[in-house]
């Protein structure tokens, strides 16, 4: 049997898993980053849960044939150039792992390889052309061609968090302003709450730590919440529209944290798609949720290394 290792590192966790050529998760893990401890450390326990998950499965080590990682990072290549949340700078990963792991490593950026996951095996699954979007603290997004990950030529081809929708907007982590990560990204929608409540349009006991108490104060009928989540929506269709006139794709997985607000942040996106983009895009375009939730990253870091290695 031929199998492959998964692995998403985020910052605060690293997900792991084991999977066959099919897709199947045989066994996977989870444990902290702590990326502060340095890319080296992380090598050295990565490979010994690796090797532990391995066992777990019942696999000898030639049953597996690569290993495929997703990081939160801007790479060339196999190099990581930046990646601001785990503190890393020119890191060549690909090579640490390969030196730790004793198995032919793949290393992408963590939106891709999500998004490859979902169109393989996810929400994304059948389609020719997938966009796939993650809305989280930031947005990013995948775009997977016939079954490929498309990157342009520097790896930057779906950073469209940093498409400028309002120009002259709110600053941007990036540099820049009006980006849709400013209006549409989860802390975005934490930032706009927290104005709200601060001039009492929101209940001054609502605890704001994330996109989740929003979502819940909207599914009990509050306006206000609902407000927030339909302008996040806009915003998203919005650029979403923009995207898929360039791409022409037939499906967009809409995936991440604030996804979780489901048909409640679908309807805003579908109406400014449609507004925004000429029928012949609209027509095609299916706009679905993220299916796999926090396995999408593993499944398309496997299937990463399927492609290379399989
Ligand atoms: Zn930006």
């Amino acid at each position: 049997m031929r199998c492959y290792y998964g692995v998403d590192v985020g910052g605060t966790a690293v997900k792991t898993a084991v999977l066959n050529e099919d897709g199947v998760i045989i066994a996977k893990r989870e444990f902290p980053t702590e990326a502060e401890r340095g890319f080296e450390d992380l090598a050295q326990r990565l490979s010994r849960i690796l090797d532990e998950l391995r066992q777990e499965a019942g696999l000898t080590v030639e049953d597996v044939c690569g290993v495929g990682v997703g990081v939160p990072a801007f790479l060339d290549g196999d190099v990581i150039r930046e990646a601001v949340n785990l503190g890393w700078h020119n890191v060549p990963l690909r090579q640490y792992l390969e030196d730790a792991l004793h198995k032919p490593v793949r290393v992408d950026n963590d939106a891709n390889v999500a998004g490859l996951g979902e169109a393989w095996k996810g929400a994304g699954a059948g389609a020719r052309t997938a966009l796939c979007v993650t809305v989280g603290t930031g947005i990013g997004a995948g775009i997977v061609i016939d079954g490929k990950i498309y990157r342009g030529v520097n790896g930057s081809a779906g950073e469209i968090g940093h498409m400028v929708v309002r120009p002259g907007g709110r600053l941007c982590n990036c540099g820049n302003h009006g980006c849709l990560e400013t209006l549409a990204s989860a802390s975005a929608l934490v930032r706009e709450a927290k104005r709200l409540q601060s001039v009492g349009e929101l209940p001054d006991d609502l605890e704001i730590d994330g996109a989740q108490p929003i979502f819940a104060l909207a599914e009990a009928g509050n306006k206000v919440a609902a407000g927030i989540i339909w302008d996040a929506g806009h915003w998203l269709g919005y650029g979403l529209a923009s995207t898929a006139s360039v791409l022409n794709p037939d499906v967009i997985v809409v995936g991440g944290g604030v996804s979780k607000a489901g048909e409640e942040l679908l309807r805003p996106v579908r109406a400014a798609f449609v507004e925004y983009s000429a029928s012949r895009v609209h027509e095609a375009v299916e706009i679905r949720l993220a299916s796999l939730g926090n396995d999408a990253g593993v499944v398309g870091a496997a299937r990463l290394a399927a492609q290379a290695f399989g």
